[in-house]
């Protein structure tokens, strides 16, 4: 592979490119912003907010929200500098952590919002996560799908017109700069970076209907122009800074970060217990996984070294993360059939004899599992101590309701 002569990230990174000194677009962009006029993005931003409350008849725009790190610090730009009313929305990807359970409900009352979420169901989202594996290479697809379509969905069906996402796509993505971003929306933008495949081609392979998945299209260009929906990404406007931000949001409002697999921060999608999952299938894949990731970000902020960050994150990298039992159990795929199937999906760039999975050794002081599940299996495990043995005995006999 060949490596980013300043961070550490190889060319097999997707979307990713190198000048001709060797360094890739997102170094270059961490240098663009550092020649941006901020003051200037916030002042404009001000504008389009003020504008988009003038015009409002409900809610000043929709915050689609997750609980994340992100998410919780767009809200607090929103609600308490900006002072807009968002409707917060969430597609739920019904893989929430305790923690990240925790940090959205904290959000939503932190910030006074009124909350609309869709939770596909449990049997829906398994068969998904399987059928995703097959055709995209990772577990994901109901995640990329619904956060790309559900958010859209509210802004046509409410007739809100503003969303407003968090991190720039130039920030580490390598996929934009932050000369040409600004501006810039497409309602397609999360089916062609991240799910790949619509609903309808999802549909066609058999794991689910059409019906089944109407919550997850995106909704037509006729319908979004008719409602004017567009959408801004708060990192155009102000200077992004996660490991900041991040600080600022668990020192001011009591946000949580856990520890994450495949990562060495614990603040990036805190909220999924199988993100770990994910970022080992990119391993997989294309030779890194989120630590490589991580590690660029530090390097280019000048928090470690080059060697250092190739060290942390190769060593990282390679860990099998403990929520892949958990895939294997709700996909019902053996080992086997697992590696057959993610070889099938490797990128042509990269020499895969560099894939060498190692046991991890970290314990997750997180539970892998869906939160909701821990919920109902230690809610039926055992007998609800509210009810007095008369209110039993009623209940048992049926006659209440009868
Ligand atoms: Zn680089």
């Amino acid at each position: 592979m060949i490596y980013c002569k300043r961070c550490c990230i190889p060319d097999s990174q997707e979307g990713v490119s190198f000048d001709e000194l060797g360094i890739c677009t997102a170094c270059r962009t961490s240098e663009q912003k550092m020649h941006i006029s901020w003051k200037d993005r916030s002042h404009e931003l001000k504008q389009i907010l003020d504008k988009a409350k003038q015009e409002a008849t409900s809610y000043d725009c929709i915050l689609p929200i997750s609980g994340g790190k992100d998410s919780f610090y767009q809200a607090h730009i929103l609600t308490k500098v900006f002072n807009l009313r968002p409707l917060a929305v969430t597609f739920s990807h019904n893989w929430y952590s305790e923690t990240g359970f925790y940090n959205l409900q904290l959000c939503l009352k932190t910030f006074g919002l009124d909350h609309i979420q869709f939770t596909p169901s449990r049997d829906l989202v398994n068969r998904l996560a399987r059928q995703s594996l097959f055709e995209i290479g990772d577990s994901c697809w109901h995640c990329h799908a619904g956060v790309g379509s559900f958010p859209l969905k509210i802004a046509v069906a409410f007739g809100i017109r503003l969303l407003i996402w968090g991190e720039s796509i130039c920030e580490s993505s390598g996929r934009a700069t932050y000369k040409d971003s600004v501006g810039s929306y497409d309602k397609d933008y999360f089916t062609r970076v991240s799910a790949k495949k619509t609903a309808e081609e999802m549909a066609n392979t058999g794991c689910a209907s059409l019906k089944e998945l109407s919550l997850f299209r995106v909704p037509s260009s006729v319908e979004i122009a008719n409602t004017g929906v567009w959408g801004l990404h708060l990192g155009d406007y102000i200077f992004w800074d996660e490991e900041r931000q991040t600080e600022f949001i668990k020192s001011h409002y009591g946000w949580r970060e856990t520890e994450m697999e495949s990562a060495f921060k614990g603040f990036k999608s805190a909220e999924c217990i199988m993100a770990g999952v994910h970022d080992y299938m990119c391993y997989h894949k294309r030779g890194f996984s989120r630590a490589t990731m991580q590690a660029a970000v530090d390097i280019r902020n000048g928090l470690m070294t080059r060697d250092e960050g190739l060290a942390i994150a190769s060593r990282i990298d390679a860990e099998i993360p403990h929520a892949l039992e958990y895939y294997k159990q709700l996909s019902g795929l053996t080992q086997e059939e697992f590696d057959d199937e993610i070889k099938k999906h490797r990128a042509s760039s990269f020499d895969s004899t560099s894939v060498k999975p190692v046991q991890k050794l970290r314990k997750s002081p997180e539970v892998l599992e869906p939160f909701v599940e821990q919920i109902l299996k230690r809610m039926q495990g055992s007998t609800d101590s509210r009810l007095t043995p008369k209110d039993q005995d009623l209940l048992d006999s049926e006659s209440w309701w009868s």
